[in-house]
């Protein structure tokens, strides 16, 4: 039996897309799995390895991408980013709703694939409130922040692009937005709480 269907959630960094998926992890705990992506960028801190990233070095990140082990692959404000197939394999040997936390080239090369995913794309409300969340979060270098900037504006107008998401959340008020995206995945997390009750 084919398993519970992912979840691909994209949007500009700084939209909320991780402040949204830990809501739901803590949630729906047994629902969910996050699919762990590789990453040549350094550790934020509280940013634990195996769990918020696979943090590799681009030598040892552009071998295993020649060597057939990724999913799909992408440059990202000057880091390369990535899905293993082992990290989805992981999620879905449990049976779990796999989330894939990824840019718009990851949307892009996902859809060449047979992995049929429910698309969310997660915004903020404008670019200046987009702009004043990166740099509260303090994470981010100057030209980090102005590269990430920039790509917000390109996702921002390739999002638009009719039929791409399955669903737009407009990440203003946060408990608004949580709403919306559980009211997406019910029919998933639903499914999966049944097989769990009769297994
Ligand atoms: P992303 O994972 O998309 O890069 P984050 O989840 O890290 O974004 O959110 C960026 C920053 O904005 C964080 O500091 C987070 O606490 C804050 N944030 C997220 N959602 C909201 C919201 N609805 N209102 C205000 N601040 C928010
Ligand atoms: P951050 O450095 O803020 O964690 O992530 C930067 C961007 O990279 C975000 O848009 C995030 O969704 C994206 N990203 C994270 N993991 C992957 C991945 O495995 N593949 C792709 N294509 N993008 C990713």
């Amino acid at each position: 039996m084919a398993g519970p269907r992912p979840v691909v959630m994209s949007g500009p960094s700084g939209a909320g897309k991780s402040t949204l998926l830990k809501k739901l992890l803590k949630e729906f705990d047994g629902a969910f799995g996050f699919s762990v992506s590789h990453t040549t960028r350094s550790p934020r801190p509280g940013e634990e390895n195996g769990k918020d990233y696979h943090f590799v070095s681009r030598d040892v990140m552009q071998t295993s991408v020649a060597n057939g082990e990724f999913i799909e692959s992408a440059e990202f404000s000057g880091n390369m980013y990535g899905t293993s197939k082992a990290a989805v394999q992981a999620v879905q040997a449990q049976n779990l709703i796999c989330i894939l936390d990824i840019d718009m080239q990851g949307v892009k090369n996902i859809k060449k694939t047979d992995l049929n995913p429910i698309y969310v794309s997660v915004q903020a409300p404008s670019m200046d409130i987009l702009e004043k969340r990166l740099r509260d979060r303090k994470t981010e270098s100057e030209e980090s922040l102005q590269k990430r900037l920039h790509a917000a504006k390109v996702d921002v107008e390739i999002s638009k692009e009719p039929g791409l998401f399955d669903v737009v959340i407009i990440n203003d008020d946060l408990e608004a937005a949580y709403g919306k995206l559980k009211e997406v995945l019910l029919k998933e997390i639903q499914l999966v709480r049944d097989a769990n009750k009769s297994s």
